[in-house]
C-alpha cells in the first residue's frame, strides 16, 4: 500500500511510555501512521489519580517520550472518550492501539470505550505489554485464581509459556503530525506549586534510557550479590526498576529476557522471582478487585484500629523517635522512594506499633512513592498487615530495633537519613532511648529536643497489638 494512503491509528500512551518492546504501538505501525496521544484521565481515576511524586515522574516521563517522537506526542487532560471521539472525527482515525492496563478503574474504562468505539468501526488493537503472563491464562486446575505465590508462580508461571522475547522498536513507524489543539506537557499541570520536587531530580534519570542505563548498571553491579543483599538498605543492591516498570519505560520482558540471558545464575533466578511478586500483585488485583480498599481476609474487618492524626502526622514526617521508623520514612520522602526491607518495617510500625489502619500508609505511600503501584502497593499492605493473600502472619511484628541491627549492621543507613543521630555509637544507634545520659551528652543529644524520644514503647504496644488481633 502506498505510505500517503495508510490509514490512521491512534497509539495511546497509558503505562507504557516506551517505543521498544511495546507490542500494540508496533502491531499499529504495520499498517497505520501513529497519531501518539496521552491523555491524563480526570474523569475515571477517582482516589486512583496518580499522588504527587507520581506526577512528577510523569511529567519528565512525557517529555523523554515526546523528545523520542520527534515533538509529536498529543497530550490532553480530561474525559478519554470525548477527547478521542474529538480527534476520530477530526483525523479521519481508524483504529485505537493501547497495551492493557489492569487496575479495575481502567479495566471498566476500556472495555465500555472499546465497546463504544467498536459500534463505530473504529478498530481496537489491545495488547499486553506490562505483565509477563496474563491474570486469566493462569489458573489452577479446578480453574479459580490462587491465592498463595509460591504455587503461582512456579505451578502456575513457570509451567506457562516463557515469556515471549522483546521486541525491537517499530522499524516502520510513521508518524501522522497534525496541528491538533492539544495541551503541553506542562499544561498538564503535574508538577507541584511549591517546587519539592527539585530534591528528587538527582537520584533519577527518568524515560527508556535511563530505564535501560539503570538494568545494565544493575546488570554490572549489583545482580550478583542480590540474593543475600536485598535486605541491606545502605547498600545498592537492588535494581531501583519500580518506577521505571510502573510507568512502562521498561517492560517485564526486557527485564527478565535480560537477566535470564546475561545472569542465568541463582542471583538472576532470584531477582526474576521479584518480578514474579509484581505479576502476582497485578493478579490479585485482577481477581480481587477490592483489593485497594477491602481486607482480603474479612475477619479483619472487625480489627480494633485507633484513628489518631498527630501520630500519624509524626510517622509520615520521620518523627517517631524510633530510628530505623524515622530513617524510611525521610528516604521516602527525599528520593520518592524507599527500600523494600524498610517499607515493611515502616508499615509493620504503623499498623502494630500505632495500630492504624493500612489504608492510611497505603494512602501516603501512594502520595509519595514515585513507583506508587495499585496493585503492589495494596498488596503490599496487605501482606504487611496480614489481612492480605498469603500474608505475613498479623503476630510476626517487625522489631524495628532487632531489624536494625540485622539489616543496617553498621548503621550507615540510619546515619544518612537521621543525621541528627551521626554522633552517637553504633551500639546506641537502634534504640537511643536506651542509650546512658552521658553517651547522648558526649553525642551532643538531647532527646525530646535533638531527636524524639520515642511515640510508643515497642514492646507494650506490641502486646497491645497481638490482644487486639485476639479479639478477631
Ligand atoms: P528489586 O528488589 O530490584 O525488585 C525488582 C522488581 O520486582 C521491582 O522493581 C518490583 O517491580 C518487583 N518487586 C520487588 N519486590 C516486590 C514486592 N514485594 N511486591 C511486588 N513487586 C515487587 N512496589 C511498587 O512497585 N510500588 C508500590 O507502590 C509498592 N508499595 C509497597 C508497599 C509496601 C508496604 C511494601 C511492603 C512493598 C511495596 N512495594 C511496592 C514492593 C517493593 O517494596 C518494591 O517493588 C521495591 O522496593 C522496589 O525496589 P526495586 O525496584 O529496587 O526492587
Amino acid at each position: 500500500m502506498n505510505r500517503r494512503s495508510r490509514p490512521i491509528a491512534i497509539h495511546w500512551f497509558r503505562q507504557d511510555l516506551r517505543l521498544s518492546d511495546n507490542p500494540a504501538l508496533t502491531a499499529a505501525a504495520e499498517d497505520h501512521d501513529i497519531l501518539p496521544v496521552f491523555i491524563l484521565d480526570t474523569v475515571n481515576a477517582g482516589d486512583h489519580f496518580p499522588g504527587a511524586a507520581s506526577r512528577w515522574w510523569l511529567h519528565h516521563s512525557l517529555n523523554d517520550l515526546n523528545r523520542s517522537l520527534d515533538g509529536q506526542l498529543r497530550c490532553y487532560r480530561g474525559d478519554p472518550e470525548e477527547i478521542l471521539r474529538g480527534l476520530i472525527d477530526r483525523h479521519s482515525v481508524s483504529a485505537i492501539s493501547w497495551n492493557r492496563c489492569y487496575e479495575p478503574w481502567r479495566i471498566k474504562r476500556d472495555k465500555g470505550l472499546k465497546a463504544a468505539f467498536i459500534d463505530q468501526e473504529i478498530e481496537i488493537l489491545s495488547h499486553n505489554g506490562s505483565l509477563l503472563w496474563e491474570p486469566w491464562d493462569v489458573l489452577k486446575d479446578d480453574k479459580t485464581a490462587y491465592r498463595v505465590f509460591t504455587p503461582y508462580y512456579k505451578n502456575g508461571c513457570l509451567k506457562s509459556a516463557p515469556p515471549r522475547p522483546p521486541q525491537p522498536r517499530p522499524d516502520g513507524l510513521v508518524l501522522k503530525r497534525i496541528k491538533a489543539a492539544s495541551a503541553t506537557i506542562a499544561d498538564l499541570d503535574l508538577l507541584p506549586k511549591i517546587r519539592w520536587d527539585k530534591k528528587l531530580e538527582p537520584y533519577w534519570e527518568i524515560g527508556e534510557a535511563g530505564a535501560r542505563d539503570r538494568l545494565n548498571e544493575f546488570l554490572d553491579s549489583g545482580i550478583e550479590q542480590y540474593r543475600e543483599g536485598r535486605d541491606f538498605p545502605a547498600q545498592a543492591l537492588v535494581s531501583r526498576l519500580s518506577p521505571y516498570l510502573h510507568f512502562g519505560e521498561i517492560s517485564p520482558h526486557q527485564i527478565w529476557n535480560t537477566v535470564a540471558t546475561q545472569a542465568p545464575t541463582t542471583a538472576g533466578d532470584s531477582f526474576l522471582r521479584q518480578l514474579g511478586w509484581r505479576e502476582f500483585s497485578t493478579y490479585l488485583l485482577f481477581h480481587f478487585p477490592d483489593l485497594p480498599k477491602e481486607n482480603f481476609q474479612k475477619k479483619f474487618d472487625a480489627f480494633p484500629w485507633i484513628e489518631d492524626s498527630d501520630r500519624l502526622e509524626l510517622w509520615q514526617r520521620g518523627k517517631t523517635g524510633v530510628p530505623l521508623v524515622d530513617a524510611g520514612m525521610r528516604e521516602l520522602w527525599e528520593t520518592g522512594v524507599m527500600h523494600n526491607r524498610v517499607r515493611m518495617v515502616t508499615a509493620s510500625f504503623l499498623i502494630k506499633n500505632l495500630l492504624q489502619h493500612w489504608r492510611n500508609g497505603e494512602r501516603w505511600f501512594w502520595d509519595c512513592l514515585v513507583d506508587a503501584d495499585l496493585a503492589n502497593n495494596s498488596a503490599g499492605w496487605q501482606w504487611v498487615a496480614g489481612s492480605g493473600a498469603d500474608a505475613a502472619p498479623y503476630f510476626r511484628i517487625f522489631n524495628p530495633v532487632t531489624q536494625g541491627k540485622k539489616f543496617d549492621p553498621g548503621g550507615e543507613y540510619i546515619r544518612k537519613y537521621v543525621p541528627e543521630l551521626e554522633n552517637l555509637p553504633l551500639k546506641n544507634l537502634f534504640a537511643p532511648w536506651e542509650a546512658p545520659k552521658e553517651v547522648l551528652a558526649e553525642a551532643g543529644i538531647r532527646l525530646g529536643r535533638d531527636y524524639p524520644l520515642p511515640i510508643v514503647d515497642l514492646k507494650a504496644s506490641r502486646a497491645r497489638a497481638l490482644e487486639a488481633f485476639k479479639e478477631i
